[in-house]
């Protein structure tokens, strides 16, 4: 992949192809809640719906080796392919499914060869969806605090604790959770990760409604819960990566978290704007303000810079090359310049970016949820702060020795 602005002949073809499946392919009747919080069951269902038919063609998790159900696409189809999709209206895969954006990738680094064919070619295919649970409400940005365990017990690991802040609206086939499996063992040496049914007796969700659901915007995330387990039997076959190597399996999980590989900036809420204030409304159009036209350039050329950042960290874990602070760079530089762009469009709207009110807020109220969520997305995922202490870490300032990245495939 380069930096080219135009595709080339086979990646405009590709791009026609993607276009054409996805009209033929999004279910009749899907719709597009502009507050991921209002999706339906029913519009859920739709949406899992296009995941397996995405998942089909290898296309939900299009850089995963196909032999796990992936479509292992090179990186400038997997581009083009998160673009289509997103103009259509929706992230890939089509729904909330973070703990599969973050898991399949860390199976595929730490799994045995059972658990790579028993779970990714599962959740490639959409046929389930996956929490992700690591944080506990004594344990956030100190991951390596928590303390629910598991304990083995014969075939199975019983687990008790509560998580909280995860998963989204309408339930979950499984989470990737992180647990502790040696209560007396050293800090960083006690963990372990386990893949656990969520239909398995002794489990609780206790949905947990926040301000927003935070940086998911479009992926029909919802709300959080907090969910307790109280002697959950977990199938000792499930545990991945080894007994008490969990932080090893973390830093690879983080390392997707933080943007180190997966995800690219979504510019179709800036597009959006741009042809809203071109077009008239309520009598005048904002591009009439040469203020406004001016923060319109600098709200493009931010959101471009976080997308190319985006674009950079895809192409380094997609080819090979070496990283380091990279993927808390471009965290920290989506995290900030969202909230800079939604106080820019604060600023060229005025005040109807902050209504819903079906006549007055714009983009029938994208910006209001925008400026919502880039206050939300500040925390999840691990916080600005967190994110300056990696990088620091990272670049030789904050230790000695300098961390490494996390292993990605
Ligand atoms: C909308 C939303 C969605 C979420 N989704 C998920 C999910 O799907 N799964 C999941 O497991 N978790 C999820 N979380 C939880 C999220 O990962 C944690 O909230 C986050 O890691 C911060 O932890 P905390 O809330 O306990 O804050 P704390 O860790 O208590 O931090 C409080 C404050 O102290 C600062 N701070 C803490 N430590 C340091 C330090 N060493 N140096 C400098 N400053 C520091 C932080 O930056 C923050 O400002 C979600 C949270 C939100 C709000």
């Amino acid at each position: 992949m380069d930096f080219a602005i135009e595709d080339s002949v086979e990646q405009s073809a590709f791009r026609e192809e993607v276009r054409a499946w996805l009209k033929e392919n999004i279910p009749e009747g899907t719709e597009y809640p502009v507050d991921p919080g209002d999706l339906t069951l029913e519009q859920y269902q739709l949406r899992r719906e296009l995941g397996r038919r995405l998942g089909a063609q290898g296309w939900l998790y299009p850089n995963m080796p196909t032999k796990y159900g992936g479509g292992d696409l090179p990186v400038e189809k997997v581009v083009i392919l998160n673009e289509e999709v997103g103009r259509a209206g929706f992230s890939l895969p089509p729904y909330y499914d973070a703990g599969g954006r973050m898991a399949a990738p860390t199976i595929l680094v730490w799994g045995s060869e059972e658990h790579k064919g028993r779970f990714l070619p599962e959740i490639c295919k959409g046929k389930v969806r996956t929490w992700q649970l690591l944080t506990e409400p004594g344990a956030g940005s100190d991951l390596a605090g928590i303390k629910m365990t598991a304990t083995r017990d014969g075939d199975a690991y019983v687990v008790n604790g509560q998580k909280i802040y995860v998963g989204s609206s309408h339930g979950a086939e499984q989470s990737w959770t992180v647990v502790v499996t040696d209560p007396d063992g050293e800090r960083h040496k006690n963990l372990s990760w386990l893949m656990i049914p969520m239909d398995l007796p002794g489990i609780t969700v206790v949905p947990l409604n926040l301000l927003t659901a935070g940086g998911e915007g479009g992926s029909g995330c919802g709300h959080k819960n907090t969910v307790f387990f109280d002697d959950v039997r977990v199938p000792a076959e499930n545990l991945v990566g080894g007994e008490n190597n969990g932080w090893k399996v973390a830093t690879t999980h983080l390392e997707m978290e933080h943007g180190g590989a997966g995800r690219l900036g979504d510019r179709r809420i800036i597009q959006e704007f741009i042809d809203y204030a071109k077009s008239e409304q309520h009598g005048y159009s904002l591009l009439d303000s040469e203020e406004a036209r001016e923060a319109l350039v600098d709200l493009h050329i931010e959101s471009e810079v976080t997308r190319l950042f985006a674009l950079r960290n895809y192409w380094m874990a997609h080819t090979g090359q070496p990283r380091s602070y990279e993927g808390s760079q471009y965290s920290l530089r989506r995290k900030l310049s969202g909230l800079d762009i939604a106080e820019k469009m604060l600023e060229i709207a005025g005040p109807y970016a902050l209504t819903n009110d079906a006549t007055y807020g714009p983009l029938n109220g994208a910006l209001e949820l925008y400026g919502r969520e880039a206050i939300t997305a500040l925390h999840p995922g691990a916080t600005t702060d967190i994110q300056r202490v990696i990088m620091s870490r990272r670049i030789g300032i904050g230790r000695q020795d300098r961390e490494k990245a996390g292993a990605l495939r």
